[in-house]
This record gives C-alpha cells, sequence and structure tokens, in this order.
C-alpha cells in the first residue's frame, strides 16, 4: 500500500491508535492493528453463506439467497469496541474501514458474485440526524470502495419510530419493527436485480427481515444480506 505524505504528516501530529487496544497504528494499518485484526472472532459464515446460523434465521421467513456477517458480537468484548465506536461515539471513519476489510475477505471467497446494488437498512431521519451518518450506510460504502457495487440509500424509508430493542424478545422484536420500512415511491429499484441487504449488527434478524420483506414487493428481486456482526444467542 502507498502511504501518501498527508498520513505520514498527521501521524506524526496526531498519532491514530487501534479502535480496540488502544495501541499506536502503523501508516499501513487502519482503524485496527494487526494483531487485534487477526484475533477478531470470526464467524466463517462466508464460507457456507447459505447454510449458517444468520442464514436461518430468515430461513420460512424470508428468501435469502447468502447471508453473512464477518464477526460475532459479544457485548463487552474487546470487538464490541468497534461497534460501540461506530454506533454511539461518532467513529464513522470506523464503519468505512470495517466495511472495506469485511469486503476484502468475502470477496476472495465470491460472496459478492452477481450483486447487483447493496441497500443500507435505513434509520429514521431523526436518528441519523442525530448521529450524523448511518452507520450501515457507511459500512455498504466501504463494502463500495473495494467491490464497485452500488449503494441504493434511496429505495427505502424507515418510516414509523420503532421503540429502543435491547429489552425485547425475539418475537416482540419482530411486531417493534414490522411496519417501519417503506419503499420510496419515487426511487424504487428496478426489477429483476440481486440486492444485498447492508446492517451493522443482526441479533433477531427482526429489522433485516421488515426491510427485506418490504424489498420484495419488487418484481424478480433476489435477497442477501450482509453485517458486520452477528449476535450469538
Ligand atoms: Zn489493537
Amino acid at each position: 500500500m502507498r502511504i501518501s505524505l498527508l498520513t505520514r504528516l498527521l501521524d506524526l501530529i496526531s498519532p491514530r491508535t487501534c479502535i480496540v487496544c488502544g495501541a499506536r497504528l502503523s501508516p499501513t494499518e487502519d482503524i485496527v492493528c494487526q494483531s487485534c485484526l487477526l484475533h477478531l472472532p470470526r464467524t466463517g459464515f462466508a464460507n457456507s453463506p447459505k447454510d449458517n446460523p444468520m442464514a436461518r434465521l430468515f430461513w420460512g421467513l424470508m428468501p435469502v439467497e447468502q447471508a453473512a456477517a464477518m464477526i460475532y458480537h459479544q457485548p463487552r468484548s474487546e470487538s464490541a469496541r468497534i461497534i460501540y465506536n461506530m454506533k454511539y461515539a461518532g467513529r464513522a471513519d470506523a464503519a468505512i474501514a470495517m466495511g472495506r476489510i469485511m469486503a476484502c475477505e468475502f470477496a476472495e471467497k465470491g460472496f459478492f458474485d452477481g450483486i447487483d446494488v447493496m441497500v443500507p437498512v435505513p434509520l429514521t431521519e431523526s436518528r441519523k440526524r442525530k448521529r450524523g451518518y448511518n452507520q450501515s450506510e457507511l459500512i455498504a460504502r466501504g463494502i463500495s470502495e473495494v467491490t464497485g457495487i452500488p449503494v441504493d440509500t434511496k429505495a427505502m424509508e424507515r418510516t414509523a419510530f420503532s421503540a429502543s430493542q435491547t429489552s425485547l424478545t425475539r418475537w416482540e422484536r419482530q411486531d417493534n419493527v414490522k411496519d417501519s420500512f417503506s419503499l420510496n415511491g419515487r426511487h424504487i429499484p428496478a426489477a429483476n436485480r440481486h440486492v444485498l441487504i447492508v446492517d451493522d449488527v443482526v441479533t433477531s434478524g427482526a429489522t433485516t427481515m421488515a426491510c427485506g420483506s418490504c424489498l420484495t414487493s419488487i418484481e424478480g428481486i433476489r435477497l442477501s444480506v450482509i453485517t458486520l456482526a452477528f449476535t450469538k444467542s
């Protein structure tokens, strides 16, 4: 990798540190140091994208061709710092960088073959304004930098308010988000395409499913799902 003079200069003025362990990053490292990157709790789902614990969440409920998450999400673990920082600490750069890293790892396995477009799970406008960005959209941007697959942020809107999901059971969660997405009438994606839904963390799969169900009204659509993290139940 070619390191720009600007990167080297910025490193001198304000050294970048690993988002997981806090160690100083070398100019070739991005967001996570080599050692932490090596030890992230990878799921291996991209090795069997049609049958894995995340793909099984959708079986019988939504037709999904492939589903994979890069890492397991274990609250309060070291790797959870990545998720925490991108969701609650303003680290938009972490979402983009992790999208890039995941794309490099999954592309080797042919995960993106045949995908036409990515649709990130939208946030409500008020949530997006508060956070300043939609982390799922930034993960998709990072993936796009590597794969060249376009990102469609206009296809869907998150309409209804849904309460925080954290204290709900799986079934309550599905009920909670069921009607909160809609297709944007002015920007409906073309028919007969393979759409990759991009999310940050999948736990029950309810949000992803609500989003996907909305897209299934498009003629001939095929769906796959990619998320940065998957919560082990
Ligand atoms: Zn580290």
